[in-house]
């Protein structure tokens, strides 16, 4: 299983050399559905967790939703389940059957929230050895990432998205593996359980975004961006946005990713700092919503051309989106950034929506 990026539509740095010391390695990690094994690496599959170690759990304090249930896996599993059953039945007969609508019926009745600490979800590991943008700590070779699957108060740094912790550890000094970690009873939202994916990691190169360049450079890729852009079709992506060309195109591939330039979105770009040493960190993850654009394609992989949804196809719980392989949403639909600090691999993380 590989994924192809295309090559970038114009050759930027021939037209900006100034942009080639900023040129990074990112690599997209291009989850896809599948049976992840602890021995490989994954999105939402099974960790090389030790059985030995005890599994994190989140005591924080929760932010309770007020109108929507909370649900189990089990029933997230369910409910996805019957979707892609009645998705893979020829058209026509594609309606839930009785049967279907009570299991949906049942499990879409939700759950009491959980009191007290809740065991925190898989949500992706990565082998050093597929995944060269990753940085690791002396020794270690695989990074794990949790997080809790309910929301934190907004005044606290992790209220607008889920709060992850990181384990780095050696693969082969896990010894026996734990085959069954607790799962909470309850998660705040469907879209914080994430479907198990295989990953085809590919290394592809990033410039910063627009925001991110001085602002003389800015102006003039803006500018040049506008240009390439002209004409852009009355309703296409461009129409009245022909110099995002460079941001949406040129520059940060969407996706999960380790490594890069971060794709920040709603705030100007703000440099991250540790909080433990003051070092500027780097982005080190990427956990996204969306794979790509449905409307500026260039970064859909080629072997996914053919099965990308259309911009504007309507969407329903039958057919998902097949943007979004990893079924996860970040605050409405964006991008969790994991910022490490490159002085210590152990100093605490920082994460930021985008
Ligand atoms: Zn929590
Ligand atoms: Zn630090």
């Amino acid at each position: 299983m590989t994924r192809t990026t295309p090559p970038r539509p114009d050759d930027i740095v021939a037209a900006f050399p100034q942009l080639a010391p900023l040129a990074r390695t990112a690599t997209r990690l291009h989850p896809r559905p599948g049976s992840p094994s602890p021995r490989e690496s994954s999105v939402g599959g099974p960790l090389l967790w030790p059985a030995a170690e005890p599994w994190p759990h989140c005591e924080g304090t929760h932010r309770v939703p007020a109108v929507l249930p909370a649900t189990s896996p089990a029933d997230v599993r369910l409910l996805r389940g019957i979707r892609a059953a009645a998705r893979a039945r020829p058209p026509g007969a594609r309606s839930y059957t009785p049967q279907e609508r009570a299991v949906l019926d049942r499990a879409g009745a939700g759950r009491p929230c959980p009191q007290g600490p809740v065991a925190m979800l898989a949500v992706a590991q990565l082998y050093v050895r597929e995944v060269p943008d990753l940085r690791p700590p002396e020794g270690a070779d695989l990074l794990q990432v949790l997080w809790c699957p309910f929301d934190h108060p907004f005044d606290r740094p992790w209220g607008n998205m889920p709060r992850t912790e990181l384990f780095w550890r050696s693969a082969t000094a896990v010894g026996e593996v734990l085959t069954a970690p607790p799962q909470p009873p309850a998660i705040q939202y469907e879209d914080y359980l994430p479907q198990p994916c295989l990953v085809s990691p590919e290394q592809v190169t990033e410039y910063p975004l627009a925001a991110e360049l001085d602002p003389d450079l800015r102006a003039q890729v803006r500018a040049w961006s506008a240009r390439r852009k002209t004409g852009a079709e009355p309703g296409s992506a461009y129409d009245g946005a022909e110099d995002r060309y460079y941001d949406w195109e040129l520059s940060v591939a969407p996706g999960w990713k380790a490594g890069g330039w971060a794709p920040w979105s709603f705030t100007d770009p703000a440099p991250q700092y540790c909080r433990a040493c003051g070092s500027r960190m780097d982005p080190m993850l990427t956990i996204a919503t969306k794979e790509w654009r449905a409307d500026v394609r260039s970064w859909i992989p080629y072997e996914d051309r053919a099965g990308a949804t259309q911009a504007g196809a309507t969407r329903d719980a039958v057919r998902p989106d097949s943007a979004a392989p990893t079924m996860i949403t970040v605050g409405d639909g964006y991008n969790q950034q994991i910022y490490a600090c490159p002085a210590a691999p152990d100093h605490p993380h920082a994460a930021l929506l985008q």
